[in-house]
């Protein structure tokens, strides 16, 4: 699933093709894609609209087109955006045809990716985009920060971190590492974290997100940057995709765990699992 890192990575690369040209076809083949306004309207709003950015929010790819109107797509789990299809692509839903020659297609494998397309006074309509906490690589997210929205939370640490209004961007794969990085066991409570661990923390995850930025992202299955390209954080992963295999720091076996629904991979010996005071 494409994290915080592999958007900037895709952002980057589509951004120098695509800012600045006019739109002039819209082609939507999965009306299931278009999350607001219908699949209509969506097609109306955007034809004809000239692209003046192109950024990230979070996991978010926000497109700012003329007099206002903001496009924005989320990959969800396999979603790609590209401007040159691969041999023999079948999952092509959707295809934005700009008059510089760039024709930009979204591809889906497996799960559907969302779009809006939204004026200004539409934003209760953008769900989760509305509640984004704070870039991870901002000031904004600092150890006081995590420490103030950990507070009096009982969730497990891990959880809290995929909670996308604690921290913009942040996914599975990066959680986990950022957790290793930090020393900190998955399973610990948010309120449990000292304000020392916040800050080991904070810093962890601002490692991780950079170190996997410079890294182009990670590459699994499908994500591709806008390019085509692939990313290779996946060789300086620490933990994740690694559980039983021996942990690079202390040797111990690594093990995985079930929290909130998803699947967190940790080293027993270098993320204690501390218990604190009054609990069993
Ligand atoms: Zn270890």
């Amino acid at each position: 699933m494409p994290e915080l890192p592999e958007v900037e990575t895709i952002v980057g690369d589509l951004a120098p093709l695509l800012t600045g040209a006019r739109i002039i076809r819209v082609q939507v083949w999965d009306p299931r894609l278009v999350r607001f306004p219908g699949a209509e309207d969506f097609n109306r709003r955007l034809t004809g609209r000239i692209i003046r950015t192109m950024t990230r929010r979070g996991k978010y790819v926000v497109v700012e087109l003329d007099q206002g109107l903001t496009w924005l797509v989320h990959l969800r789990m396999t979603g790609r955006l590209l401007t040159r299809l691969e041999p023999g692509e079948r999952h092509q839903r959707a295809q934005f045809t700009l008059d510089n020659g760039v024709n930009l297609s979204y591809c889906d494998l497996r799960r559907f990716g969302d779009m809006w397309a939204f004026w200004p006074g539409e934003e209760e309509h953008l769900g989760g985009f509305q509640t984004l906490g704070p870039e991870p690589l901002g000031e904004e997210y600092n150890p006081d920060w995590l420490l103030a929205a950990f507070a009096g939370r009982k969730a497990a640490v891990k959880a809290l971190l995929l909670n996308q209004s604690i921290v913009a961007g942040l996914g599975n794969i990066y959680a986990d590492e950022a957790l290793f990085l930090a020393g900190i066991h998955p399973a610990r409570s948010g309120c449990s974290l000292t304000a020392e661990e916040c800050g080991t923390l904070a810093a962890a995850v601002k490692t991780v997100i950079a170190g996997a930025i410079s890294s182009r992202g990670t590459t699994f299955r499908d994500y591709r940057s806008g390019l085509g390209t692939v990313g290779n954080y996946q060789q300086r992963l620490q933990v994740y995709g690694r559980a039983g295999e021996p942990c690079f720091s202390c040797g111990e076996t690594l093990e995985r765990m079930r929290i909130g629904g998803r699947t967190s991979v940790f080293c027993p010996r270098c993320q204690l699992q501390v218990r604190q005071a009054g609990e069993i």
